[in-house]
């Protein structure tokens, strides 16, 4: 047999101006809700979802009938805010714990979707048993932030999932083992964000009554800023089972917590062992710390990104555009020249140019003496011209002009003669 005793306390903070937050505590139902959206949305939303998970939940008080429950939770929240314009949008969080039976046995079936959390504390010792659905948290999980500097990071209220904000949702399930004198936190985020794991540690080992510590955890969570709704439901077990550690407490049946080698039979997975992470709430020093560290990295990944990014593009534009510029000036220009007294066609700019030097495109095979003397300065300077196609039609242009002035006389006789001197000949040879 067990028997569970709770207290259950919620208050609108120093800050908001109304409560979204809503706590469930029955003999054998507790919740807590945070509900988010504007208008009245956000109190629309955790009051619908406490309303049907518990109706849900009695008509079928067990462990996967809690799951359904928040399954029709869900249905709901997202039904109204598709019916109602000034609601669309509305969500809320939910965790939930529930005493149930199962084959006989009595169980402590725990749900959650959100960033709401359900903490067990045993032994001295507090752990936090769901995992925060925020964009903080999955950044832990993949080794991004430490938990410390999760507890603190700017997108910790950026949830990842939350009840009614699509037709389905995927709920966190785990099957718990009802200890004696073991007690349960469910408390909404506007307490955990006022109090660290000591505090409430405090609380939870000095308070001996649920009610006087639910009621604690309030006050305590508005002297330390109270700058979201606080809720707060503290359930112990007062009559349970005798603590054995060989059979773990803490088991998880919801599928991404489940072995793959797992066998699943009827839609239940066998139980798991959940690991739990160990979260200690870092202090004051090493918030400021942690926080500080995080807008080093967030403006050198801004710097990186953006702006030494555009810096090396630049630059390589720029380098890249001037060694080419130089290069096409070299390389697409040509000039004749003179080798000793042969005419050469260069490729390059006369003097060169920078790193570029003139290199001997073709030799010509021309020299001065085939030339005329007055182009003998320009060639001894260089003559530039565009192609090389171009420079050896100036060479053959010198070579033919001055042939065509400078040409010794004939040896040959005019054309009449030719014949007549020839033909005597030819006709004596040809006879
Ligand atoms: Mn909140």
């Amino acid at each position: 047999m067990t028997v569970l005793r709770s207290g259950s306390a919620s208050d609108v903070g120093l800050v908001r101006s109304s409560n979204q937050d809503l706590a469930l505590a029955t003999s054998s139902l507790f919740a807590v809700a945070d509900g988010m959206g504007g208008h009245a949305g956000g109190e629309v939303a955790s009051r619908l979802a406490i309303e049907e998970l518990s109706a849900a939940f009695g008509r079928q008080p067990t462990g996967s009938g809690l799951a359904e429950a928040v399954t029709s939770a869900n249905a709901m929240v997202w039904a109204h805010s598709q019916e109602n314009a000034d609601l669309r949008g509305m969500g809320t969080t939910l965790t939930a714990v529930a005493l149930v039976d199962e084959g006989g046995r009595d169980v402590l079936a725990l749900v959650n979707v959100g960033d709401s959390r359900s903490y067990r504390y045993h032994d001295g010792e507090l752990t936090q048993i769901t995992n925060d659905h925020s964009l903080a948290e999955e950044m832990v999980l993949n080794g991004e932030l430490t938990p410390a500097e999760a507890a603190f990071h700017p997108h910790r209220h950026i949830l990842t999932r939350a009840l009614g904000v699509s037709p389905d949702v995927k709920v966190d399930v785990w099957r718990i083992r009802p200890i004696r004198g073991d007690r349960f936190l469910l408390c909404s985020d506007g307490l955990t964000n006022e109090l660290g794991n000591n505090q409430l540690i405090e609380v939870l080992s000095t308070v001996a009554d649920p009610q006087a510590a639910a009621d604690l955890f309030v006050r305590a969570a508005r002297t330390h800023g109270g700058s979201d709704n606080i809720t707060a439901v503290v359930v112990d077990v007062i009559v349970g089972e005798e603590d054995t550690r060989s059979i773990p407490a803490v088991m998880a049946v919801s599928p991404e917590f489940v072995d793959p080698t797992g066998v699943a039979s009827n839609g239940v997975a066998e139980l798991q062992p959940l690991a739990v992470p160990e979260i200690r709430i870092p202090n004051r020093r090493e918030r400021r710390k942690a926080k500080r560290r995080e807008r080093r990295r967030d403006r050198g990944r801004r710097l990186i990104t953006l702006r030494t990014l555009l810096f090396v593009i630049l630059f390589v534009a720029i380098v890249g555009a001037g060694y080419f510029s130089v290069r096409w000036y070299n390389t697409n220009s040509y000039f004749v020249g003179l080798n000793g007294n042969e005419l050469v066609i260069y490729q390059g700019r006369i003097g060169g140019f920078l790193w570029y030097h003139p290199v001997e495109a073709q030799r010509t095979g021309v020299t001065t003496a085939d030339v005329g003397p007055t182009y003998l300065p320009a060639l001894q300077s260089g003559v530039e011209e565009s192609t090389i196609g171009n420079a050896r039609t100036y060479v053959k242009n010198l070579v033919s002009d001055y042939r065509s002035t400078h040409s010794p006389p004939s040896m040959l006789p005019p054309a009449s003669s030719t014949t007549t001197t020839t033909a005597p000949g030819a006709g004596a040879g040809g006879t």
